[in-house]
């Protein structure tokens, strides 16, 4: 619900509304405007919470929040979150980009491309330390010793490090070594490591499941607003249909649609989202266009001998004239790259 207090509400008027939204087992966020102050009450909502709240001191009026998650509702904060990390910053007018190999394969393969990537424009380092794999028998990650390797390339470039974290246990550890945990596609719905990563306070990328809808997402994502994390980014990678030309099928309404929904910065993966290099980059242009806040992107100096994700991943080479050309489509959509 939100309490929509009167412009002349009190101090105190609105500590007691607080307080009373409290008692009746709801979690109350105090919004504090310009013309007046708003009290959203999240939680379950139930019948009789209207009639409990409205007659409150200083009370306005009440209002349902409609969408079925709240704290991710631009209903309850019209502003746009910018999500920061180190100089990665997404949600602003710059479009941010990450960029790296899908896998982290070694130091010196890690260190060397950041260079690259970092002089090419990319202000984030992606690279899986914990890799989940379709088949067990997939190289599954170097794991904390991946991870080494990425703080070692943050230590030399000053990138941000994005890197998957797989299970609750493990958020900690991974916190120590990370600037952005990713919570990937195949465990959108993990319930408590979404808790676990909203707990950490750390910034969270938050991929799209394969066959997750909007509304499934965005409550993905209140799960980890809802601890108390409000820097979260939507990622939209591609879902499962019944076309087979593509990996996955990258629908970019999705970047506007969550827009309008919801105050969040979103990023776009064309890399998963077509798993062909030669798509990337027509695919990142679209994302770009249609307002994708920043652009997740594989990379690596040769895509032919990747460990994983070979077929989608781009050349430093091919990365630089991706960036260039975007930079170009930003400009055209009143922002900069
Ligand atoms: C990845 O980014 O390397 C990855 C595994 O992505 P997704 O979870 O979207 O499949
Ligand atoms: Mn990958």
């Amino acid at each position: 619900m939100i309490v929509v207090m009167k412009p002349e509400a009190s101090r105190d008027q609105v500590d007691h509304m607080v307080a009373h939204i409290a008692a009746l087992g709801m979690s109350p966020q105090v919004i504090v405007g310009t013309q007046r102050t708003i009290i959203a009450a999240i939680g379950e909502e139930r019948p009789g919470l209207t009639e409990a709240l409205e007659p409150g001191e200083g009370v306005e009026k009440v209002l349902p929040i409609m969408a079925p998650y709240k704290r991710a509702s631009i209903e309850l904060k019209a502003e746009r979150t910018v999500v920061k990390a180190r100089g990665l910053e997404v949600g602003g007018s710059k479009v941010a980009v990450i960029a790296g190999p899908c896998s982290v394969e070694s130091e010196a393969q890690i260190v060397g491309l950041a260079g690259s990537l970092k002089a090419l424009g990319a202000t984030g380092l992606r690279g899986g330390a914990y890799k989940p794999r379709t088949s067990p028998y997939s190289f599954q990650g170097h794991k904390e010793d991946g991870l080494k390797m990425l703080a070692a390339a943050r230590e030399q470039t000053g990138l941000a490090i994005v890197t998957e974290v797989m299970a609750p246990e493990h958020v900690r550890m991974v916190a120590d070594y990370a600037d952005v945990l990713q919570i990937g596609a195949r465990n959108m719905q993990n319930y408590q490591l979404l808790q676990a990563v909203g707990d950490s306070g750390k910034p969270v990328l938050l991929k799209r499941g394969m066959s997750a809808t909007v509304d499934e997402f965005l409550l993905a994502a209140e799960y980890i607003l809802d601890r108390g994390n409000p820097g979260v980014m939507l990622c939209e990678r591609g879902i499962r249909t019944f076309e087979d030309h593509t990996r996955f099928t990258l629908p970019l309404a999705t970047v506007p649609y969550l827009h309008q929904k919801s105050h969040l910065p979103v990023v776009v993966d064309p890399s998963h989202g077509t798993g062909k290099a030669k798509l990337v980059t027509p695919m990142a242009l679209a994302a770009v266009a249609a307002g994708a806040d920043a652009l997740i992107i594989e990379v690596h100096d040769d895509p032919e001998h990747a460990v994983s994700d070979g077929s989608q991943t781009l050349t430093p080479a091919a990365f630089g004239d991706l960036m260039a050309r975007c930079r170009r489509i930003a400009e055209a959509v009143d922002r900069t790259l």
